[in-house]
């Protein structure tokens, strides 16, 4: 790729000035210097016009029509329907497990319980001689075979009330405690997950369709909502990553009017839920994370782990353009740690000290990578120097439902 004269830096975009019938080819840096960040309409991407046509052809003085739908279907790219697939291909793998599972230990609940029965009735015809009888009706040579039946029965009846009566109740008791500890199949349990399973995946599966053909979304997912750190694309991929969508987004901190410090930001976040958190450091890299679980600033010196039981928490980190995703793992492991004295800490793996400007990334605790791995080397590089954040903006925006 080109150098820019100016910065040395490598050129990543075509500057479209088609009034004036020129182009420019500008590196970050140009971009920064003449405030072109604004003008994403007139900003060629080099590195997705190679794989997306529309990148290009949508911003030329093109039939209306034809433009708009070219700048809509850019949002669907071939990476986002591989991660797409590929996430929601595991998720329906686990469903399937989760049916086995079920399937097994209906299987083995049966078993049991017939195993109980044959075991108790075996007990019941010691307990009263009960083979007495069956040789009595066998025997057609006997005389008299109903006063034989009744003879036993009476003496079935004084037994049973007398010497024998101990031995049957115990047997009952203990048919009744085996009975009572054989495991029943978890269904109600797994009924919630599967729901919720099923539920995401026709939500996401209808969205994408939509995203591949713009034109049958008759309906903007979203009301406009401006971030004061994301593009409003990245945004988008963001909240498409978290259920439940067609809701009311709201800022609820933004650190520039707020201050950027610990108490802050825990009188803005306290006792809430499905919070999306947006960081950017001093070298201009932004991160951060998503988790429907509830924040709460702890009274006392402890930490505490919260589990995300529907593993939709995930991390991110814009590099260029670009967003990367590591979303949460199957996994029983805490989607965020709650403390008295420290930052939003997302299970180990993006830790914001109290200062809420310094902290660390250490992925793959909690949090995979996604399609696109990122090394711990790699991020270092990203984040400068000892993998301090050097927090200097941060926005929080809640999902209400
Ligand atoms: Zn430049």
């Amino acid at each position: 790729m080109d150098q820019c004269k100016i910065h040395n830096c490598e050129i990543t975009r075509i500057y479209l000035q088609l009034e004036s019938q020129t182009v420019k080819l500008v590196c970050e840096e140009c971009i920064e210097d003449q405030g072109l960040g604004t003008k994403l309409d007139k900003l060629v991407l080099l590195q997705k016009v190679k794989k997306q046509a529309e990148e290009l052809i949508s911003k030329t003085n093109i039939d209306n029509s034809i433009k708009s739908f070219l700048s809509k279907l850019l949002k669907a790219t071939v990476d986002d329907i591989k991660i797409t697939k590929r996430r929601w291909n595991d998720r329906l793998q686990n469903m399937k497990l989760m049916i086995d599972k079920l399937i097994n230990e209906t299987e083995s609940y049966f078993d049991q319980l017939k195993l109980e029965l044959d075991n108790f009735r075996k007990g019941l015809v010691n307990i009263v001689n009960f083979s007495k009888f069956e040789s009595l009706i066998k025997d057609d040579q006997q005389f008299d075979k109903e006063t034989q039946i009744i003879n036993y029965i009476k003496e079935l009846e004084n037994e049973v009330n007398d010497q024998k009566k101990t031995e049957i109740l115990n047997l009952i008791k203990d048919y009744k405690d085996k009975i009572a500890n054989t495991q029943i199949p978890s269904i109600s349990d797994r009924l919630n997950s599967i729901t919720l399973e099923m539920n995401e995946y026709q939500k996401i599966v209808n969205d994408y369709s939509k995203q591949c053909n713009p034109d049958n979304s008759l309906n903007i997912p979203y009301p406009p909502f401006i971030s004061k750190i994301l593009s409003s694309q990245n945004l988008q991929k963001l909240l498409q990553r978290i259920p439940n969508q067609n809701n009311k987004i709201q800022q609820i901190y933004y650190a520039q009017q707020l201050g950027i410090n610990v108490d802050t930001f825990w009188n803005s976040v306290n006792n809430k839920s499905n919070l999306l958190m947006i960081f950017r450091s001093k070298n201009k890299i932004i991160f951060g994370g998503y988790t429907p679980c509830q924040w709460r600033r702890l009274q006392i010196q402890m930490q505490q782990g919260i589990n995300d039981e529907t593993y939709t928490s995930f991390l991110f980190i814009q590099t260029g353009e670009e967003l990367k995703f590591f979303p949460i793992k199957r996994e029983i492991k805490p989607a965020i740690i709650l403390s008295s004295q420290s930052g939003p800490n997302f299970g180990n793996d993006l830790i914001i000290n109290s200062d809420l400007q310094s902290g660390q990334i250490n992925l793959g605790n909690t949090y995979q990578s996604d399609i696109l791995p990122v090394s711990q080397q790699q991020l270092i590089l990203l984040l400068g120097g000892q993998n301090q954040l050097n927090i200097n903006d941060c926005e929080i925006i809640q999902i209400v439902h």
